[in-house]
């Protein structure tokens, strides 16, 4: 493996192109690897580093620092509970913070020294550690399922994951990213902070995401790709009907990417009938980086998550463990994968490691169907999304994509629970679009059931006003009331 920052490398043949802009810091190449070289001499003797992952210049400028330094960096959620950080600081146990000047830190972190970062420190530019093997970042996973757990990411997975999408979106170094996600999660940090920089790029980050920074940014604005969560572009397809510009902006980008969930069918297809663009969907997880991606000249193609990218082995397995061949856009099976891009292990956590293996093959817990092309459409997760029921084996994300069709349904889940008959019983939590006017529960199951299949048809409707989410916009499912 080459460095994973080419552009950063002292002596970069464009020392002066942009690199990356959050708020009123904007910092080119040549700044960024000043100030990331004060970080990296300042932290060197360190064995693990936190960085207070705000959405700001100094968490980008910290974490490439403790990359150039080889020191391996944890990035800390600002708006975790007290619970989650001290579960975090004791697992991961970091020497420093790093955190911008001005920021407030929680009594949490009191016993851990800090240092402050200077975006705009003259540090020396230094080269990059020689082993692509060493521990480079450690993410914590969601908390989706659990509590989170701390993927320990190489150099050489972080570069294998981001060289496999710069592929298959043809990403390069014109690219300018539109970035309003977290910095301490792989999507957010990774692939929309490490990604632009390793390409050479520019990312511009809005510091939140709203629909008005989008319009701005994007298109016009000089933006060329927008990463997303399905939560914004739920938003930015609810914008569209009474908003020209950002219709212009979103018409005018050349990638748009949806990840981290499922997006749902709907939304797709509401941004491609006002923009004439598609929303390219991807597939990944902490542990293994990124998966699959739909190829953007393959043409839309929503609920699919496309094919595996390069370097990227998957198999589709049944409850025994045997492969399965099929690719009958039918056949269910778990997800497991191989690949340079995949983790080293879970810190401290040699049984959830081995646990996650079948072999060599890492088990990813997601269930899917393949099509007949190789594209791959996601069901829904083991634990949570898959249903039994009436001998049937149900994936909770189609339900939920028929609900969504309907136009009294805003959001929805759909969940088993424990039934005489059935085994379990397909249970459907609905926001409605009119809370006043909640659509009735024979027709939303009709309406299902004339879409799906009879079977598919939930059996019990619950109201709510929203669903329970996590900072990704993730449904928690584990949180809904009787869940
Ligand atoms: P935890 O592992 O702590 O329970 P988590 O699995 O949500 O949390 P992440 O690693 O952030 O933590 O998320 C990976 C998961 O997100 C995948 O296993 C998959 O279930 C889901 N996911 C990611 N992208 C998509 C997508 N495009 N469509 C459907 N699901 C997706
Ligand atoms: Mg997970």
């Amino acid at each position: 493996m080459s460095a994973l920052f080419p552009a950063l490398a002292a002596g970069t043949d464009r020392p002066n192109r942009p690199a990356l802009r959050f708020g009123a810091d904007a910092l080119t190449y040549a700044e960024l690897a000043a100030a990331a070289g004060a970080v990296a001499a300042r932290i060197r003797d360190a064995d693990r580093v936190a960085v207070w992952a705000t959405s700001t210049a100094s968490t980008a400028v910290a974490v490439v620092g403790a990359l150039l330094a080889g020191v391996p960096a944890v990035p800390l959620n600002p708006r975790v509970g007290e619970r989650e950080l001290s579960h975090i600081l004791g697992d991961s146990a970091p020497a420093l913070v790093l955190a911008g000047p001005d920021e407030e830190l929680p009594a949490g972190l009191a016993g851990v020294e800090r240092v402050d970062v200077d975006v705009r420190a003259p540090g020396e530019p230094v080269p990059e550690p020689a082993d692509p093997e060493s521990p480079a970042l450690i993410v914590y996973t969601s908390g989706t399922t659990g509590p989170p757990k701390g993927v320990v990411l190489s150099r050489r997975a972080i570069a294998a994951s981001l060289d496999a999408l710069a592929e298959a979106w043809a990403w390069t170094d014109e690219d300018v990213l539109v970035h309003a996600l977290p910095l301490f999660h792989v999507h957010g940090l990774i692939l929309g902070v490490l990604g632009p920089l390793r390409r050479g790029g520019a990312v511009r980050h809005l510091g939140s995401f709203s629909t008005a920074g989008v319009a701005r940014e994007l298109g016009d604005g000089g933006g060329t790709m927008l990463f997303g969560v399905p939560t914004m572009y739920h938003r930015l397809a609810d914008a569209l009907d009474d908003d020209p510009a950002l219709v212009r902006s979103l018409a005018a980008a050349r990638l748009l990417v949806s990840g981290s969930a499922a997006l749902p069918v709907h939304d797709h297809e509401r941004i491609t009938a006002a923009t004439g663009r598609q929303v390219v969907e991807r597939y990944g997880m902490t542990e293994t980086l990124m998966l699959c991606s739909v190829r953007p000249e393959a043409g839309p193609r929503p609920g699919s998550v496309g094919v595996p990218l390069d370097g990227v082995d998957l198999r589709l397995v049944d409850d025994d463990g045997t492969a399965l061949e099929a690719y009958d856009g039918d056949t269910v099976g778990e997800i497991q994968v191989r690949g340079p891009n995949l983790f080293t292990e879970y810190l401290n956590r040699p049984d959830a490691t081995a646990a996650a293996y079948d072999e060599t093959w890492f088990r990813t817990g997601d269930m899917a169907v393949r099509d007949a092309d190789g594209a791959v459409r996601i069901v829904g997760r083991r634990a949570t999304d898959l249903i039994k029921s009436g001998g049937y084996k149900i994936g909770a994300g189609e339900i939920e994509n028929a609900l969504l069709d309907h136009p009294g349904v805003r959001e929805a889940a759909v969940t088993g629970e424990p039934d005489p008959d059935l085994g379990e019983r397909i249970v459907a939590w609905v926001v409605p679009a009119d809370p006043e006017k909640p659509p009735a529960q024979d027709e939303l199951a009709s309406h299902v059931a004339t879409l799906l299949a009879p079977h598919k048809r939930p059996r019990t409707v619950r109201f709510l006003e929203a669903l329970p989410r996590n900072d990704m916009g993730k449904v928690l499912k584990k949180a809904l009331p009787h869940g």
